[in-house]
């Protein structure tokens, strides 16, 4: 196969879009907020009990109009809408799976669209948010892969996803009322559109939002960030943001890795394995995610279920087995469920915990792997057409 290009044309956006002269205050970490409001005109004395009040208002009550934050003063409050918007992105559609699984599109800044998939479990639930528009890796089973148009999220677009879905879960906490922690949005991953390494600052000042105490409050055990091996953004992950990780790891030698994830030319499986290795906190509690997709005659075999336990041999792991999602053209075909459940077997019988994922929401095309946006999917479909 011929080399597939790995970067695009990657448009870089300010970290902040201003609209019309104001800042977006979403997504800015505490000590950039707190240096917005002193830009702004607060007095440095009070500056920071002023960003602990903003803060909460915006993470705690999820509250989107400045005139609304009651304990500051009128005149506080009108500065602050002078200065600063509080925006998050506009959901152009919902769709709500029999499974219950819901998927949001997106519209953010520059017209560009993203989805964010929110599957809920026993009360619970899973909020799997997007890192760039389009990924500028290509990797060969992936439809968000086939996307051409890329750019990074900003923090606040990041953030942004996981307001949108509180928003329609309803899971603002009621003003008054007794702090209770509803948590319908208990945990997040960071596996849908994009690679989030490729686009780091932004995922980790993004994170240190969501996991701030007094906001949003998700603990970092509770984030989980998806990798197809970046190998040298793994260690910063572990010493920046501290959540768990997750690797698109689907091949068990490189000939095949190259084809699957063609960024394995450039750091390939041993490189990618050390730095696994070395990624701390691992323990049977904090385990890495080895993500395997699940592809016909590819990657399936009893040699290669054998392979994968010993190349992982030592690394606190789980193996979590995803059936092949098809999309429109895809290259490939979903295995078998006995040859899934044979394979299944191997990895367990060594030791390793092998969930084979439910795919959820495969009716909205809300599945791993699946996204793409859908200006991106209509304009592909007018081509094949006038072809
Ligand atoms: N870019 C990151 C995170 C987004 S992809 C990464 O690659 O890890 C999230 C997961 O879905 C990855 O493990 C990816 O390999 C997997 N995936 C992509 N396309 C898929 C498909 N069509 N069926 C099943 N899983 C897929
Ligand atoms: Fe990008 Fe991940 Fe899809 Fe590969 S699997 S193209 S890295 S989103």
């Amino acid at each position: 196969m011929a080399d597939a290009p790995i970067t695009q044309d990657l448009v870089t956006l300010p970290r902040t879009l201003p609209q019309e002269g104001r800042a977006n205050l979403v997504g800015l970490t505490r000590p950039q907020l707190h240096a917005a409001l002193i830009a702004a005109g607060t007095p440095e004395k009070q500056a920071k009990m002023r960003t602990g009040q903003v803060w909460q208002w915006l993470y705690h009550w999820g509250l989107r109009d400045f005139a609304a934050m009651t304990n500051l003063s009128k005149a506080y409050r009108a500065l602050l809408a002078e200065h600063f918007t509080i925006e998050v992105p506009e959901v152009v559609s919902r769709s709500v799976s029999a499974d219950g699984t819901r998927k949001y599109l997106l519209r953010i800044a520059g017209g560009h669209e993203v989805e964010a998939v929110y599957i809920p479990e026993d009360g619970r639930g899973t909020l799997c948010i997007s890192s760039q528009v389009g990924c500028t890796l290509t990797c060969s089973f992936c439809h968000t892969g086939t996307q051409r148009l890329v750019r990074n999220l900003t923090p606040g677009e990041i953030v942004g996803q996981v307001m949108v879905a509180r928003d329609d879960l309803g899971e603002w906490p009621e003003r008054g009322a007794p702090r209770v922690e509803t948590r319908l949005v208990s945990n997040i991953v960071l596996m849908g559109m994009g690679e989030p390494l490729y686009n780091f600052e932004n995922v980790r000042d993004a994170m240190q939002v969501v996991m701030d105490s007094e906001g949003l409050s998700l603990s970092r055990r509770r984030i989980t960030l998806s990798t197809s091996g970046i190998v040298p953004e793994i260690a910063r992950t572990a010493e920046e943001i501290g959540c768990l990780l997750a690797v698109s790891f689907h091949a068990t030698t490189d000939d095949v890795r190259d084809t699957l994830v063609p960024i394995n030319r450039k750091w390939n499986i041993a490189a990618l394995l050390e730095a696994l290795r070395a990624y701390p906190r691992l323990s049977n509690s904090e385990r890495i995610t080895f993500e395997y997709v699940m592809l016909k005659g590819v990657n399936d075999s009893d040699a290669d279920a054998r392979r994968l336990v010993q190349l992982i041999a030592g690394i606190p792991a789980k193996i979590n087995l995803i059936p092949f999602n098809e999309w429109p053209g895809a290259p490939y075909e979903r295995s078998d469920p006995e040859r899934i459940e044979a394979f299944a077997d191997i990895v367990h019988k060594a030791g390793y915990a092998s969930p084979i994922r439910t795919p959820r929401g495969e009716d909205i095309m809300a599945a791993c792997g699946q996204l793409k946006s859908a200006s991106e999917r209509a304009r592909k479909g007018r081509r094949a057409a006038a072809e």
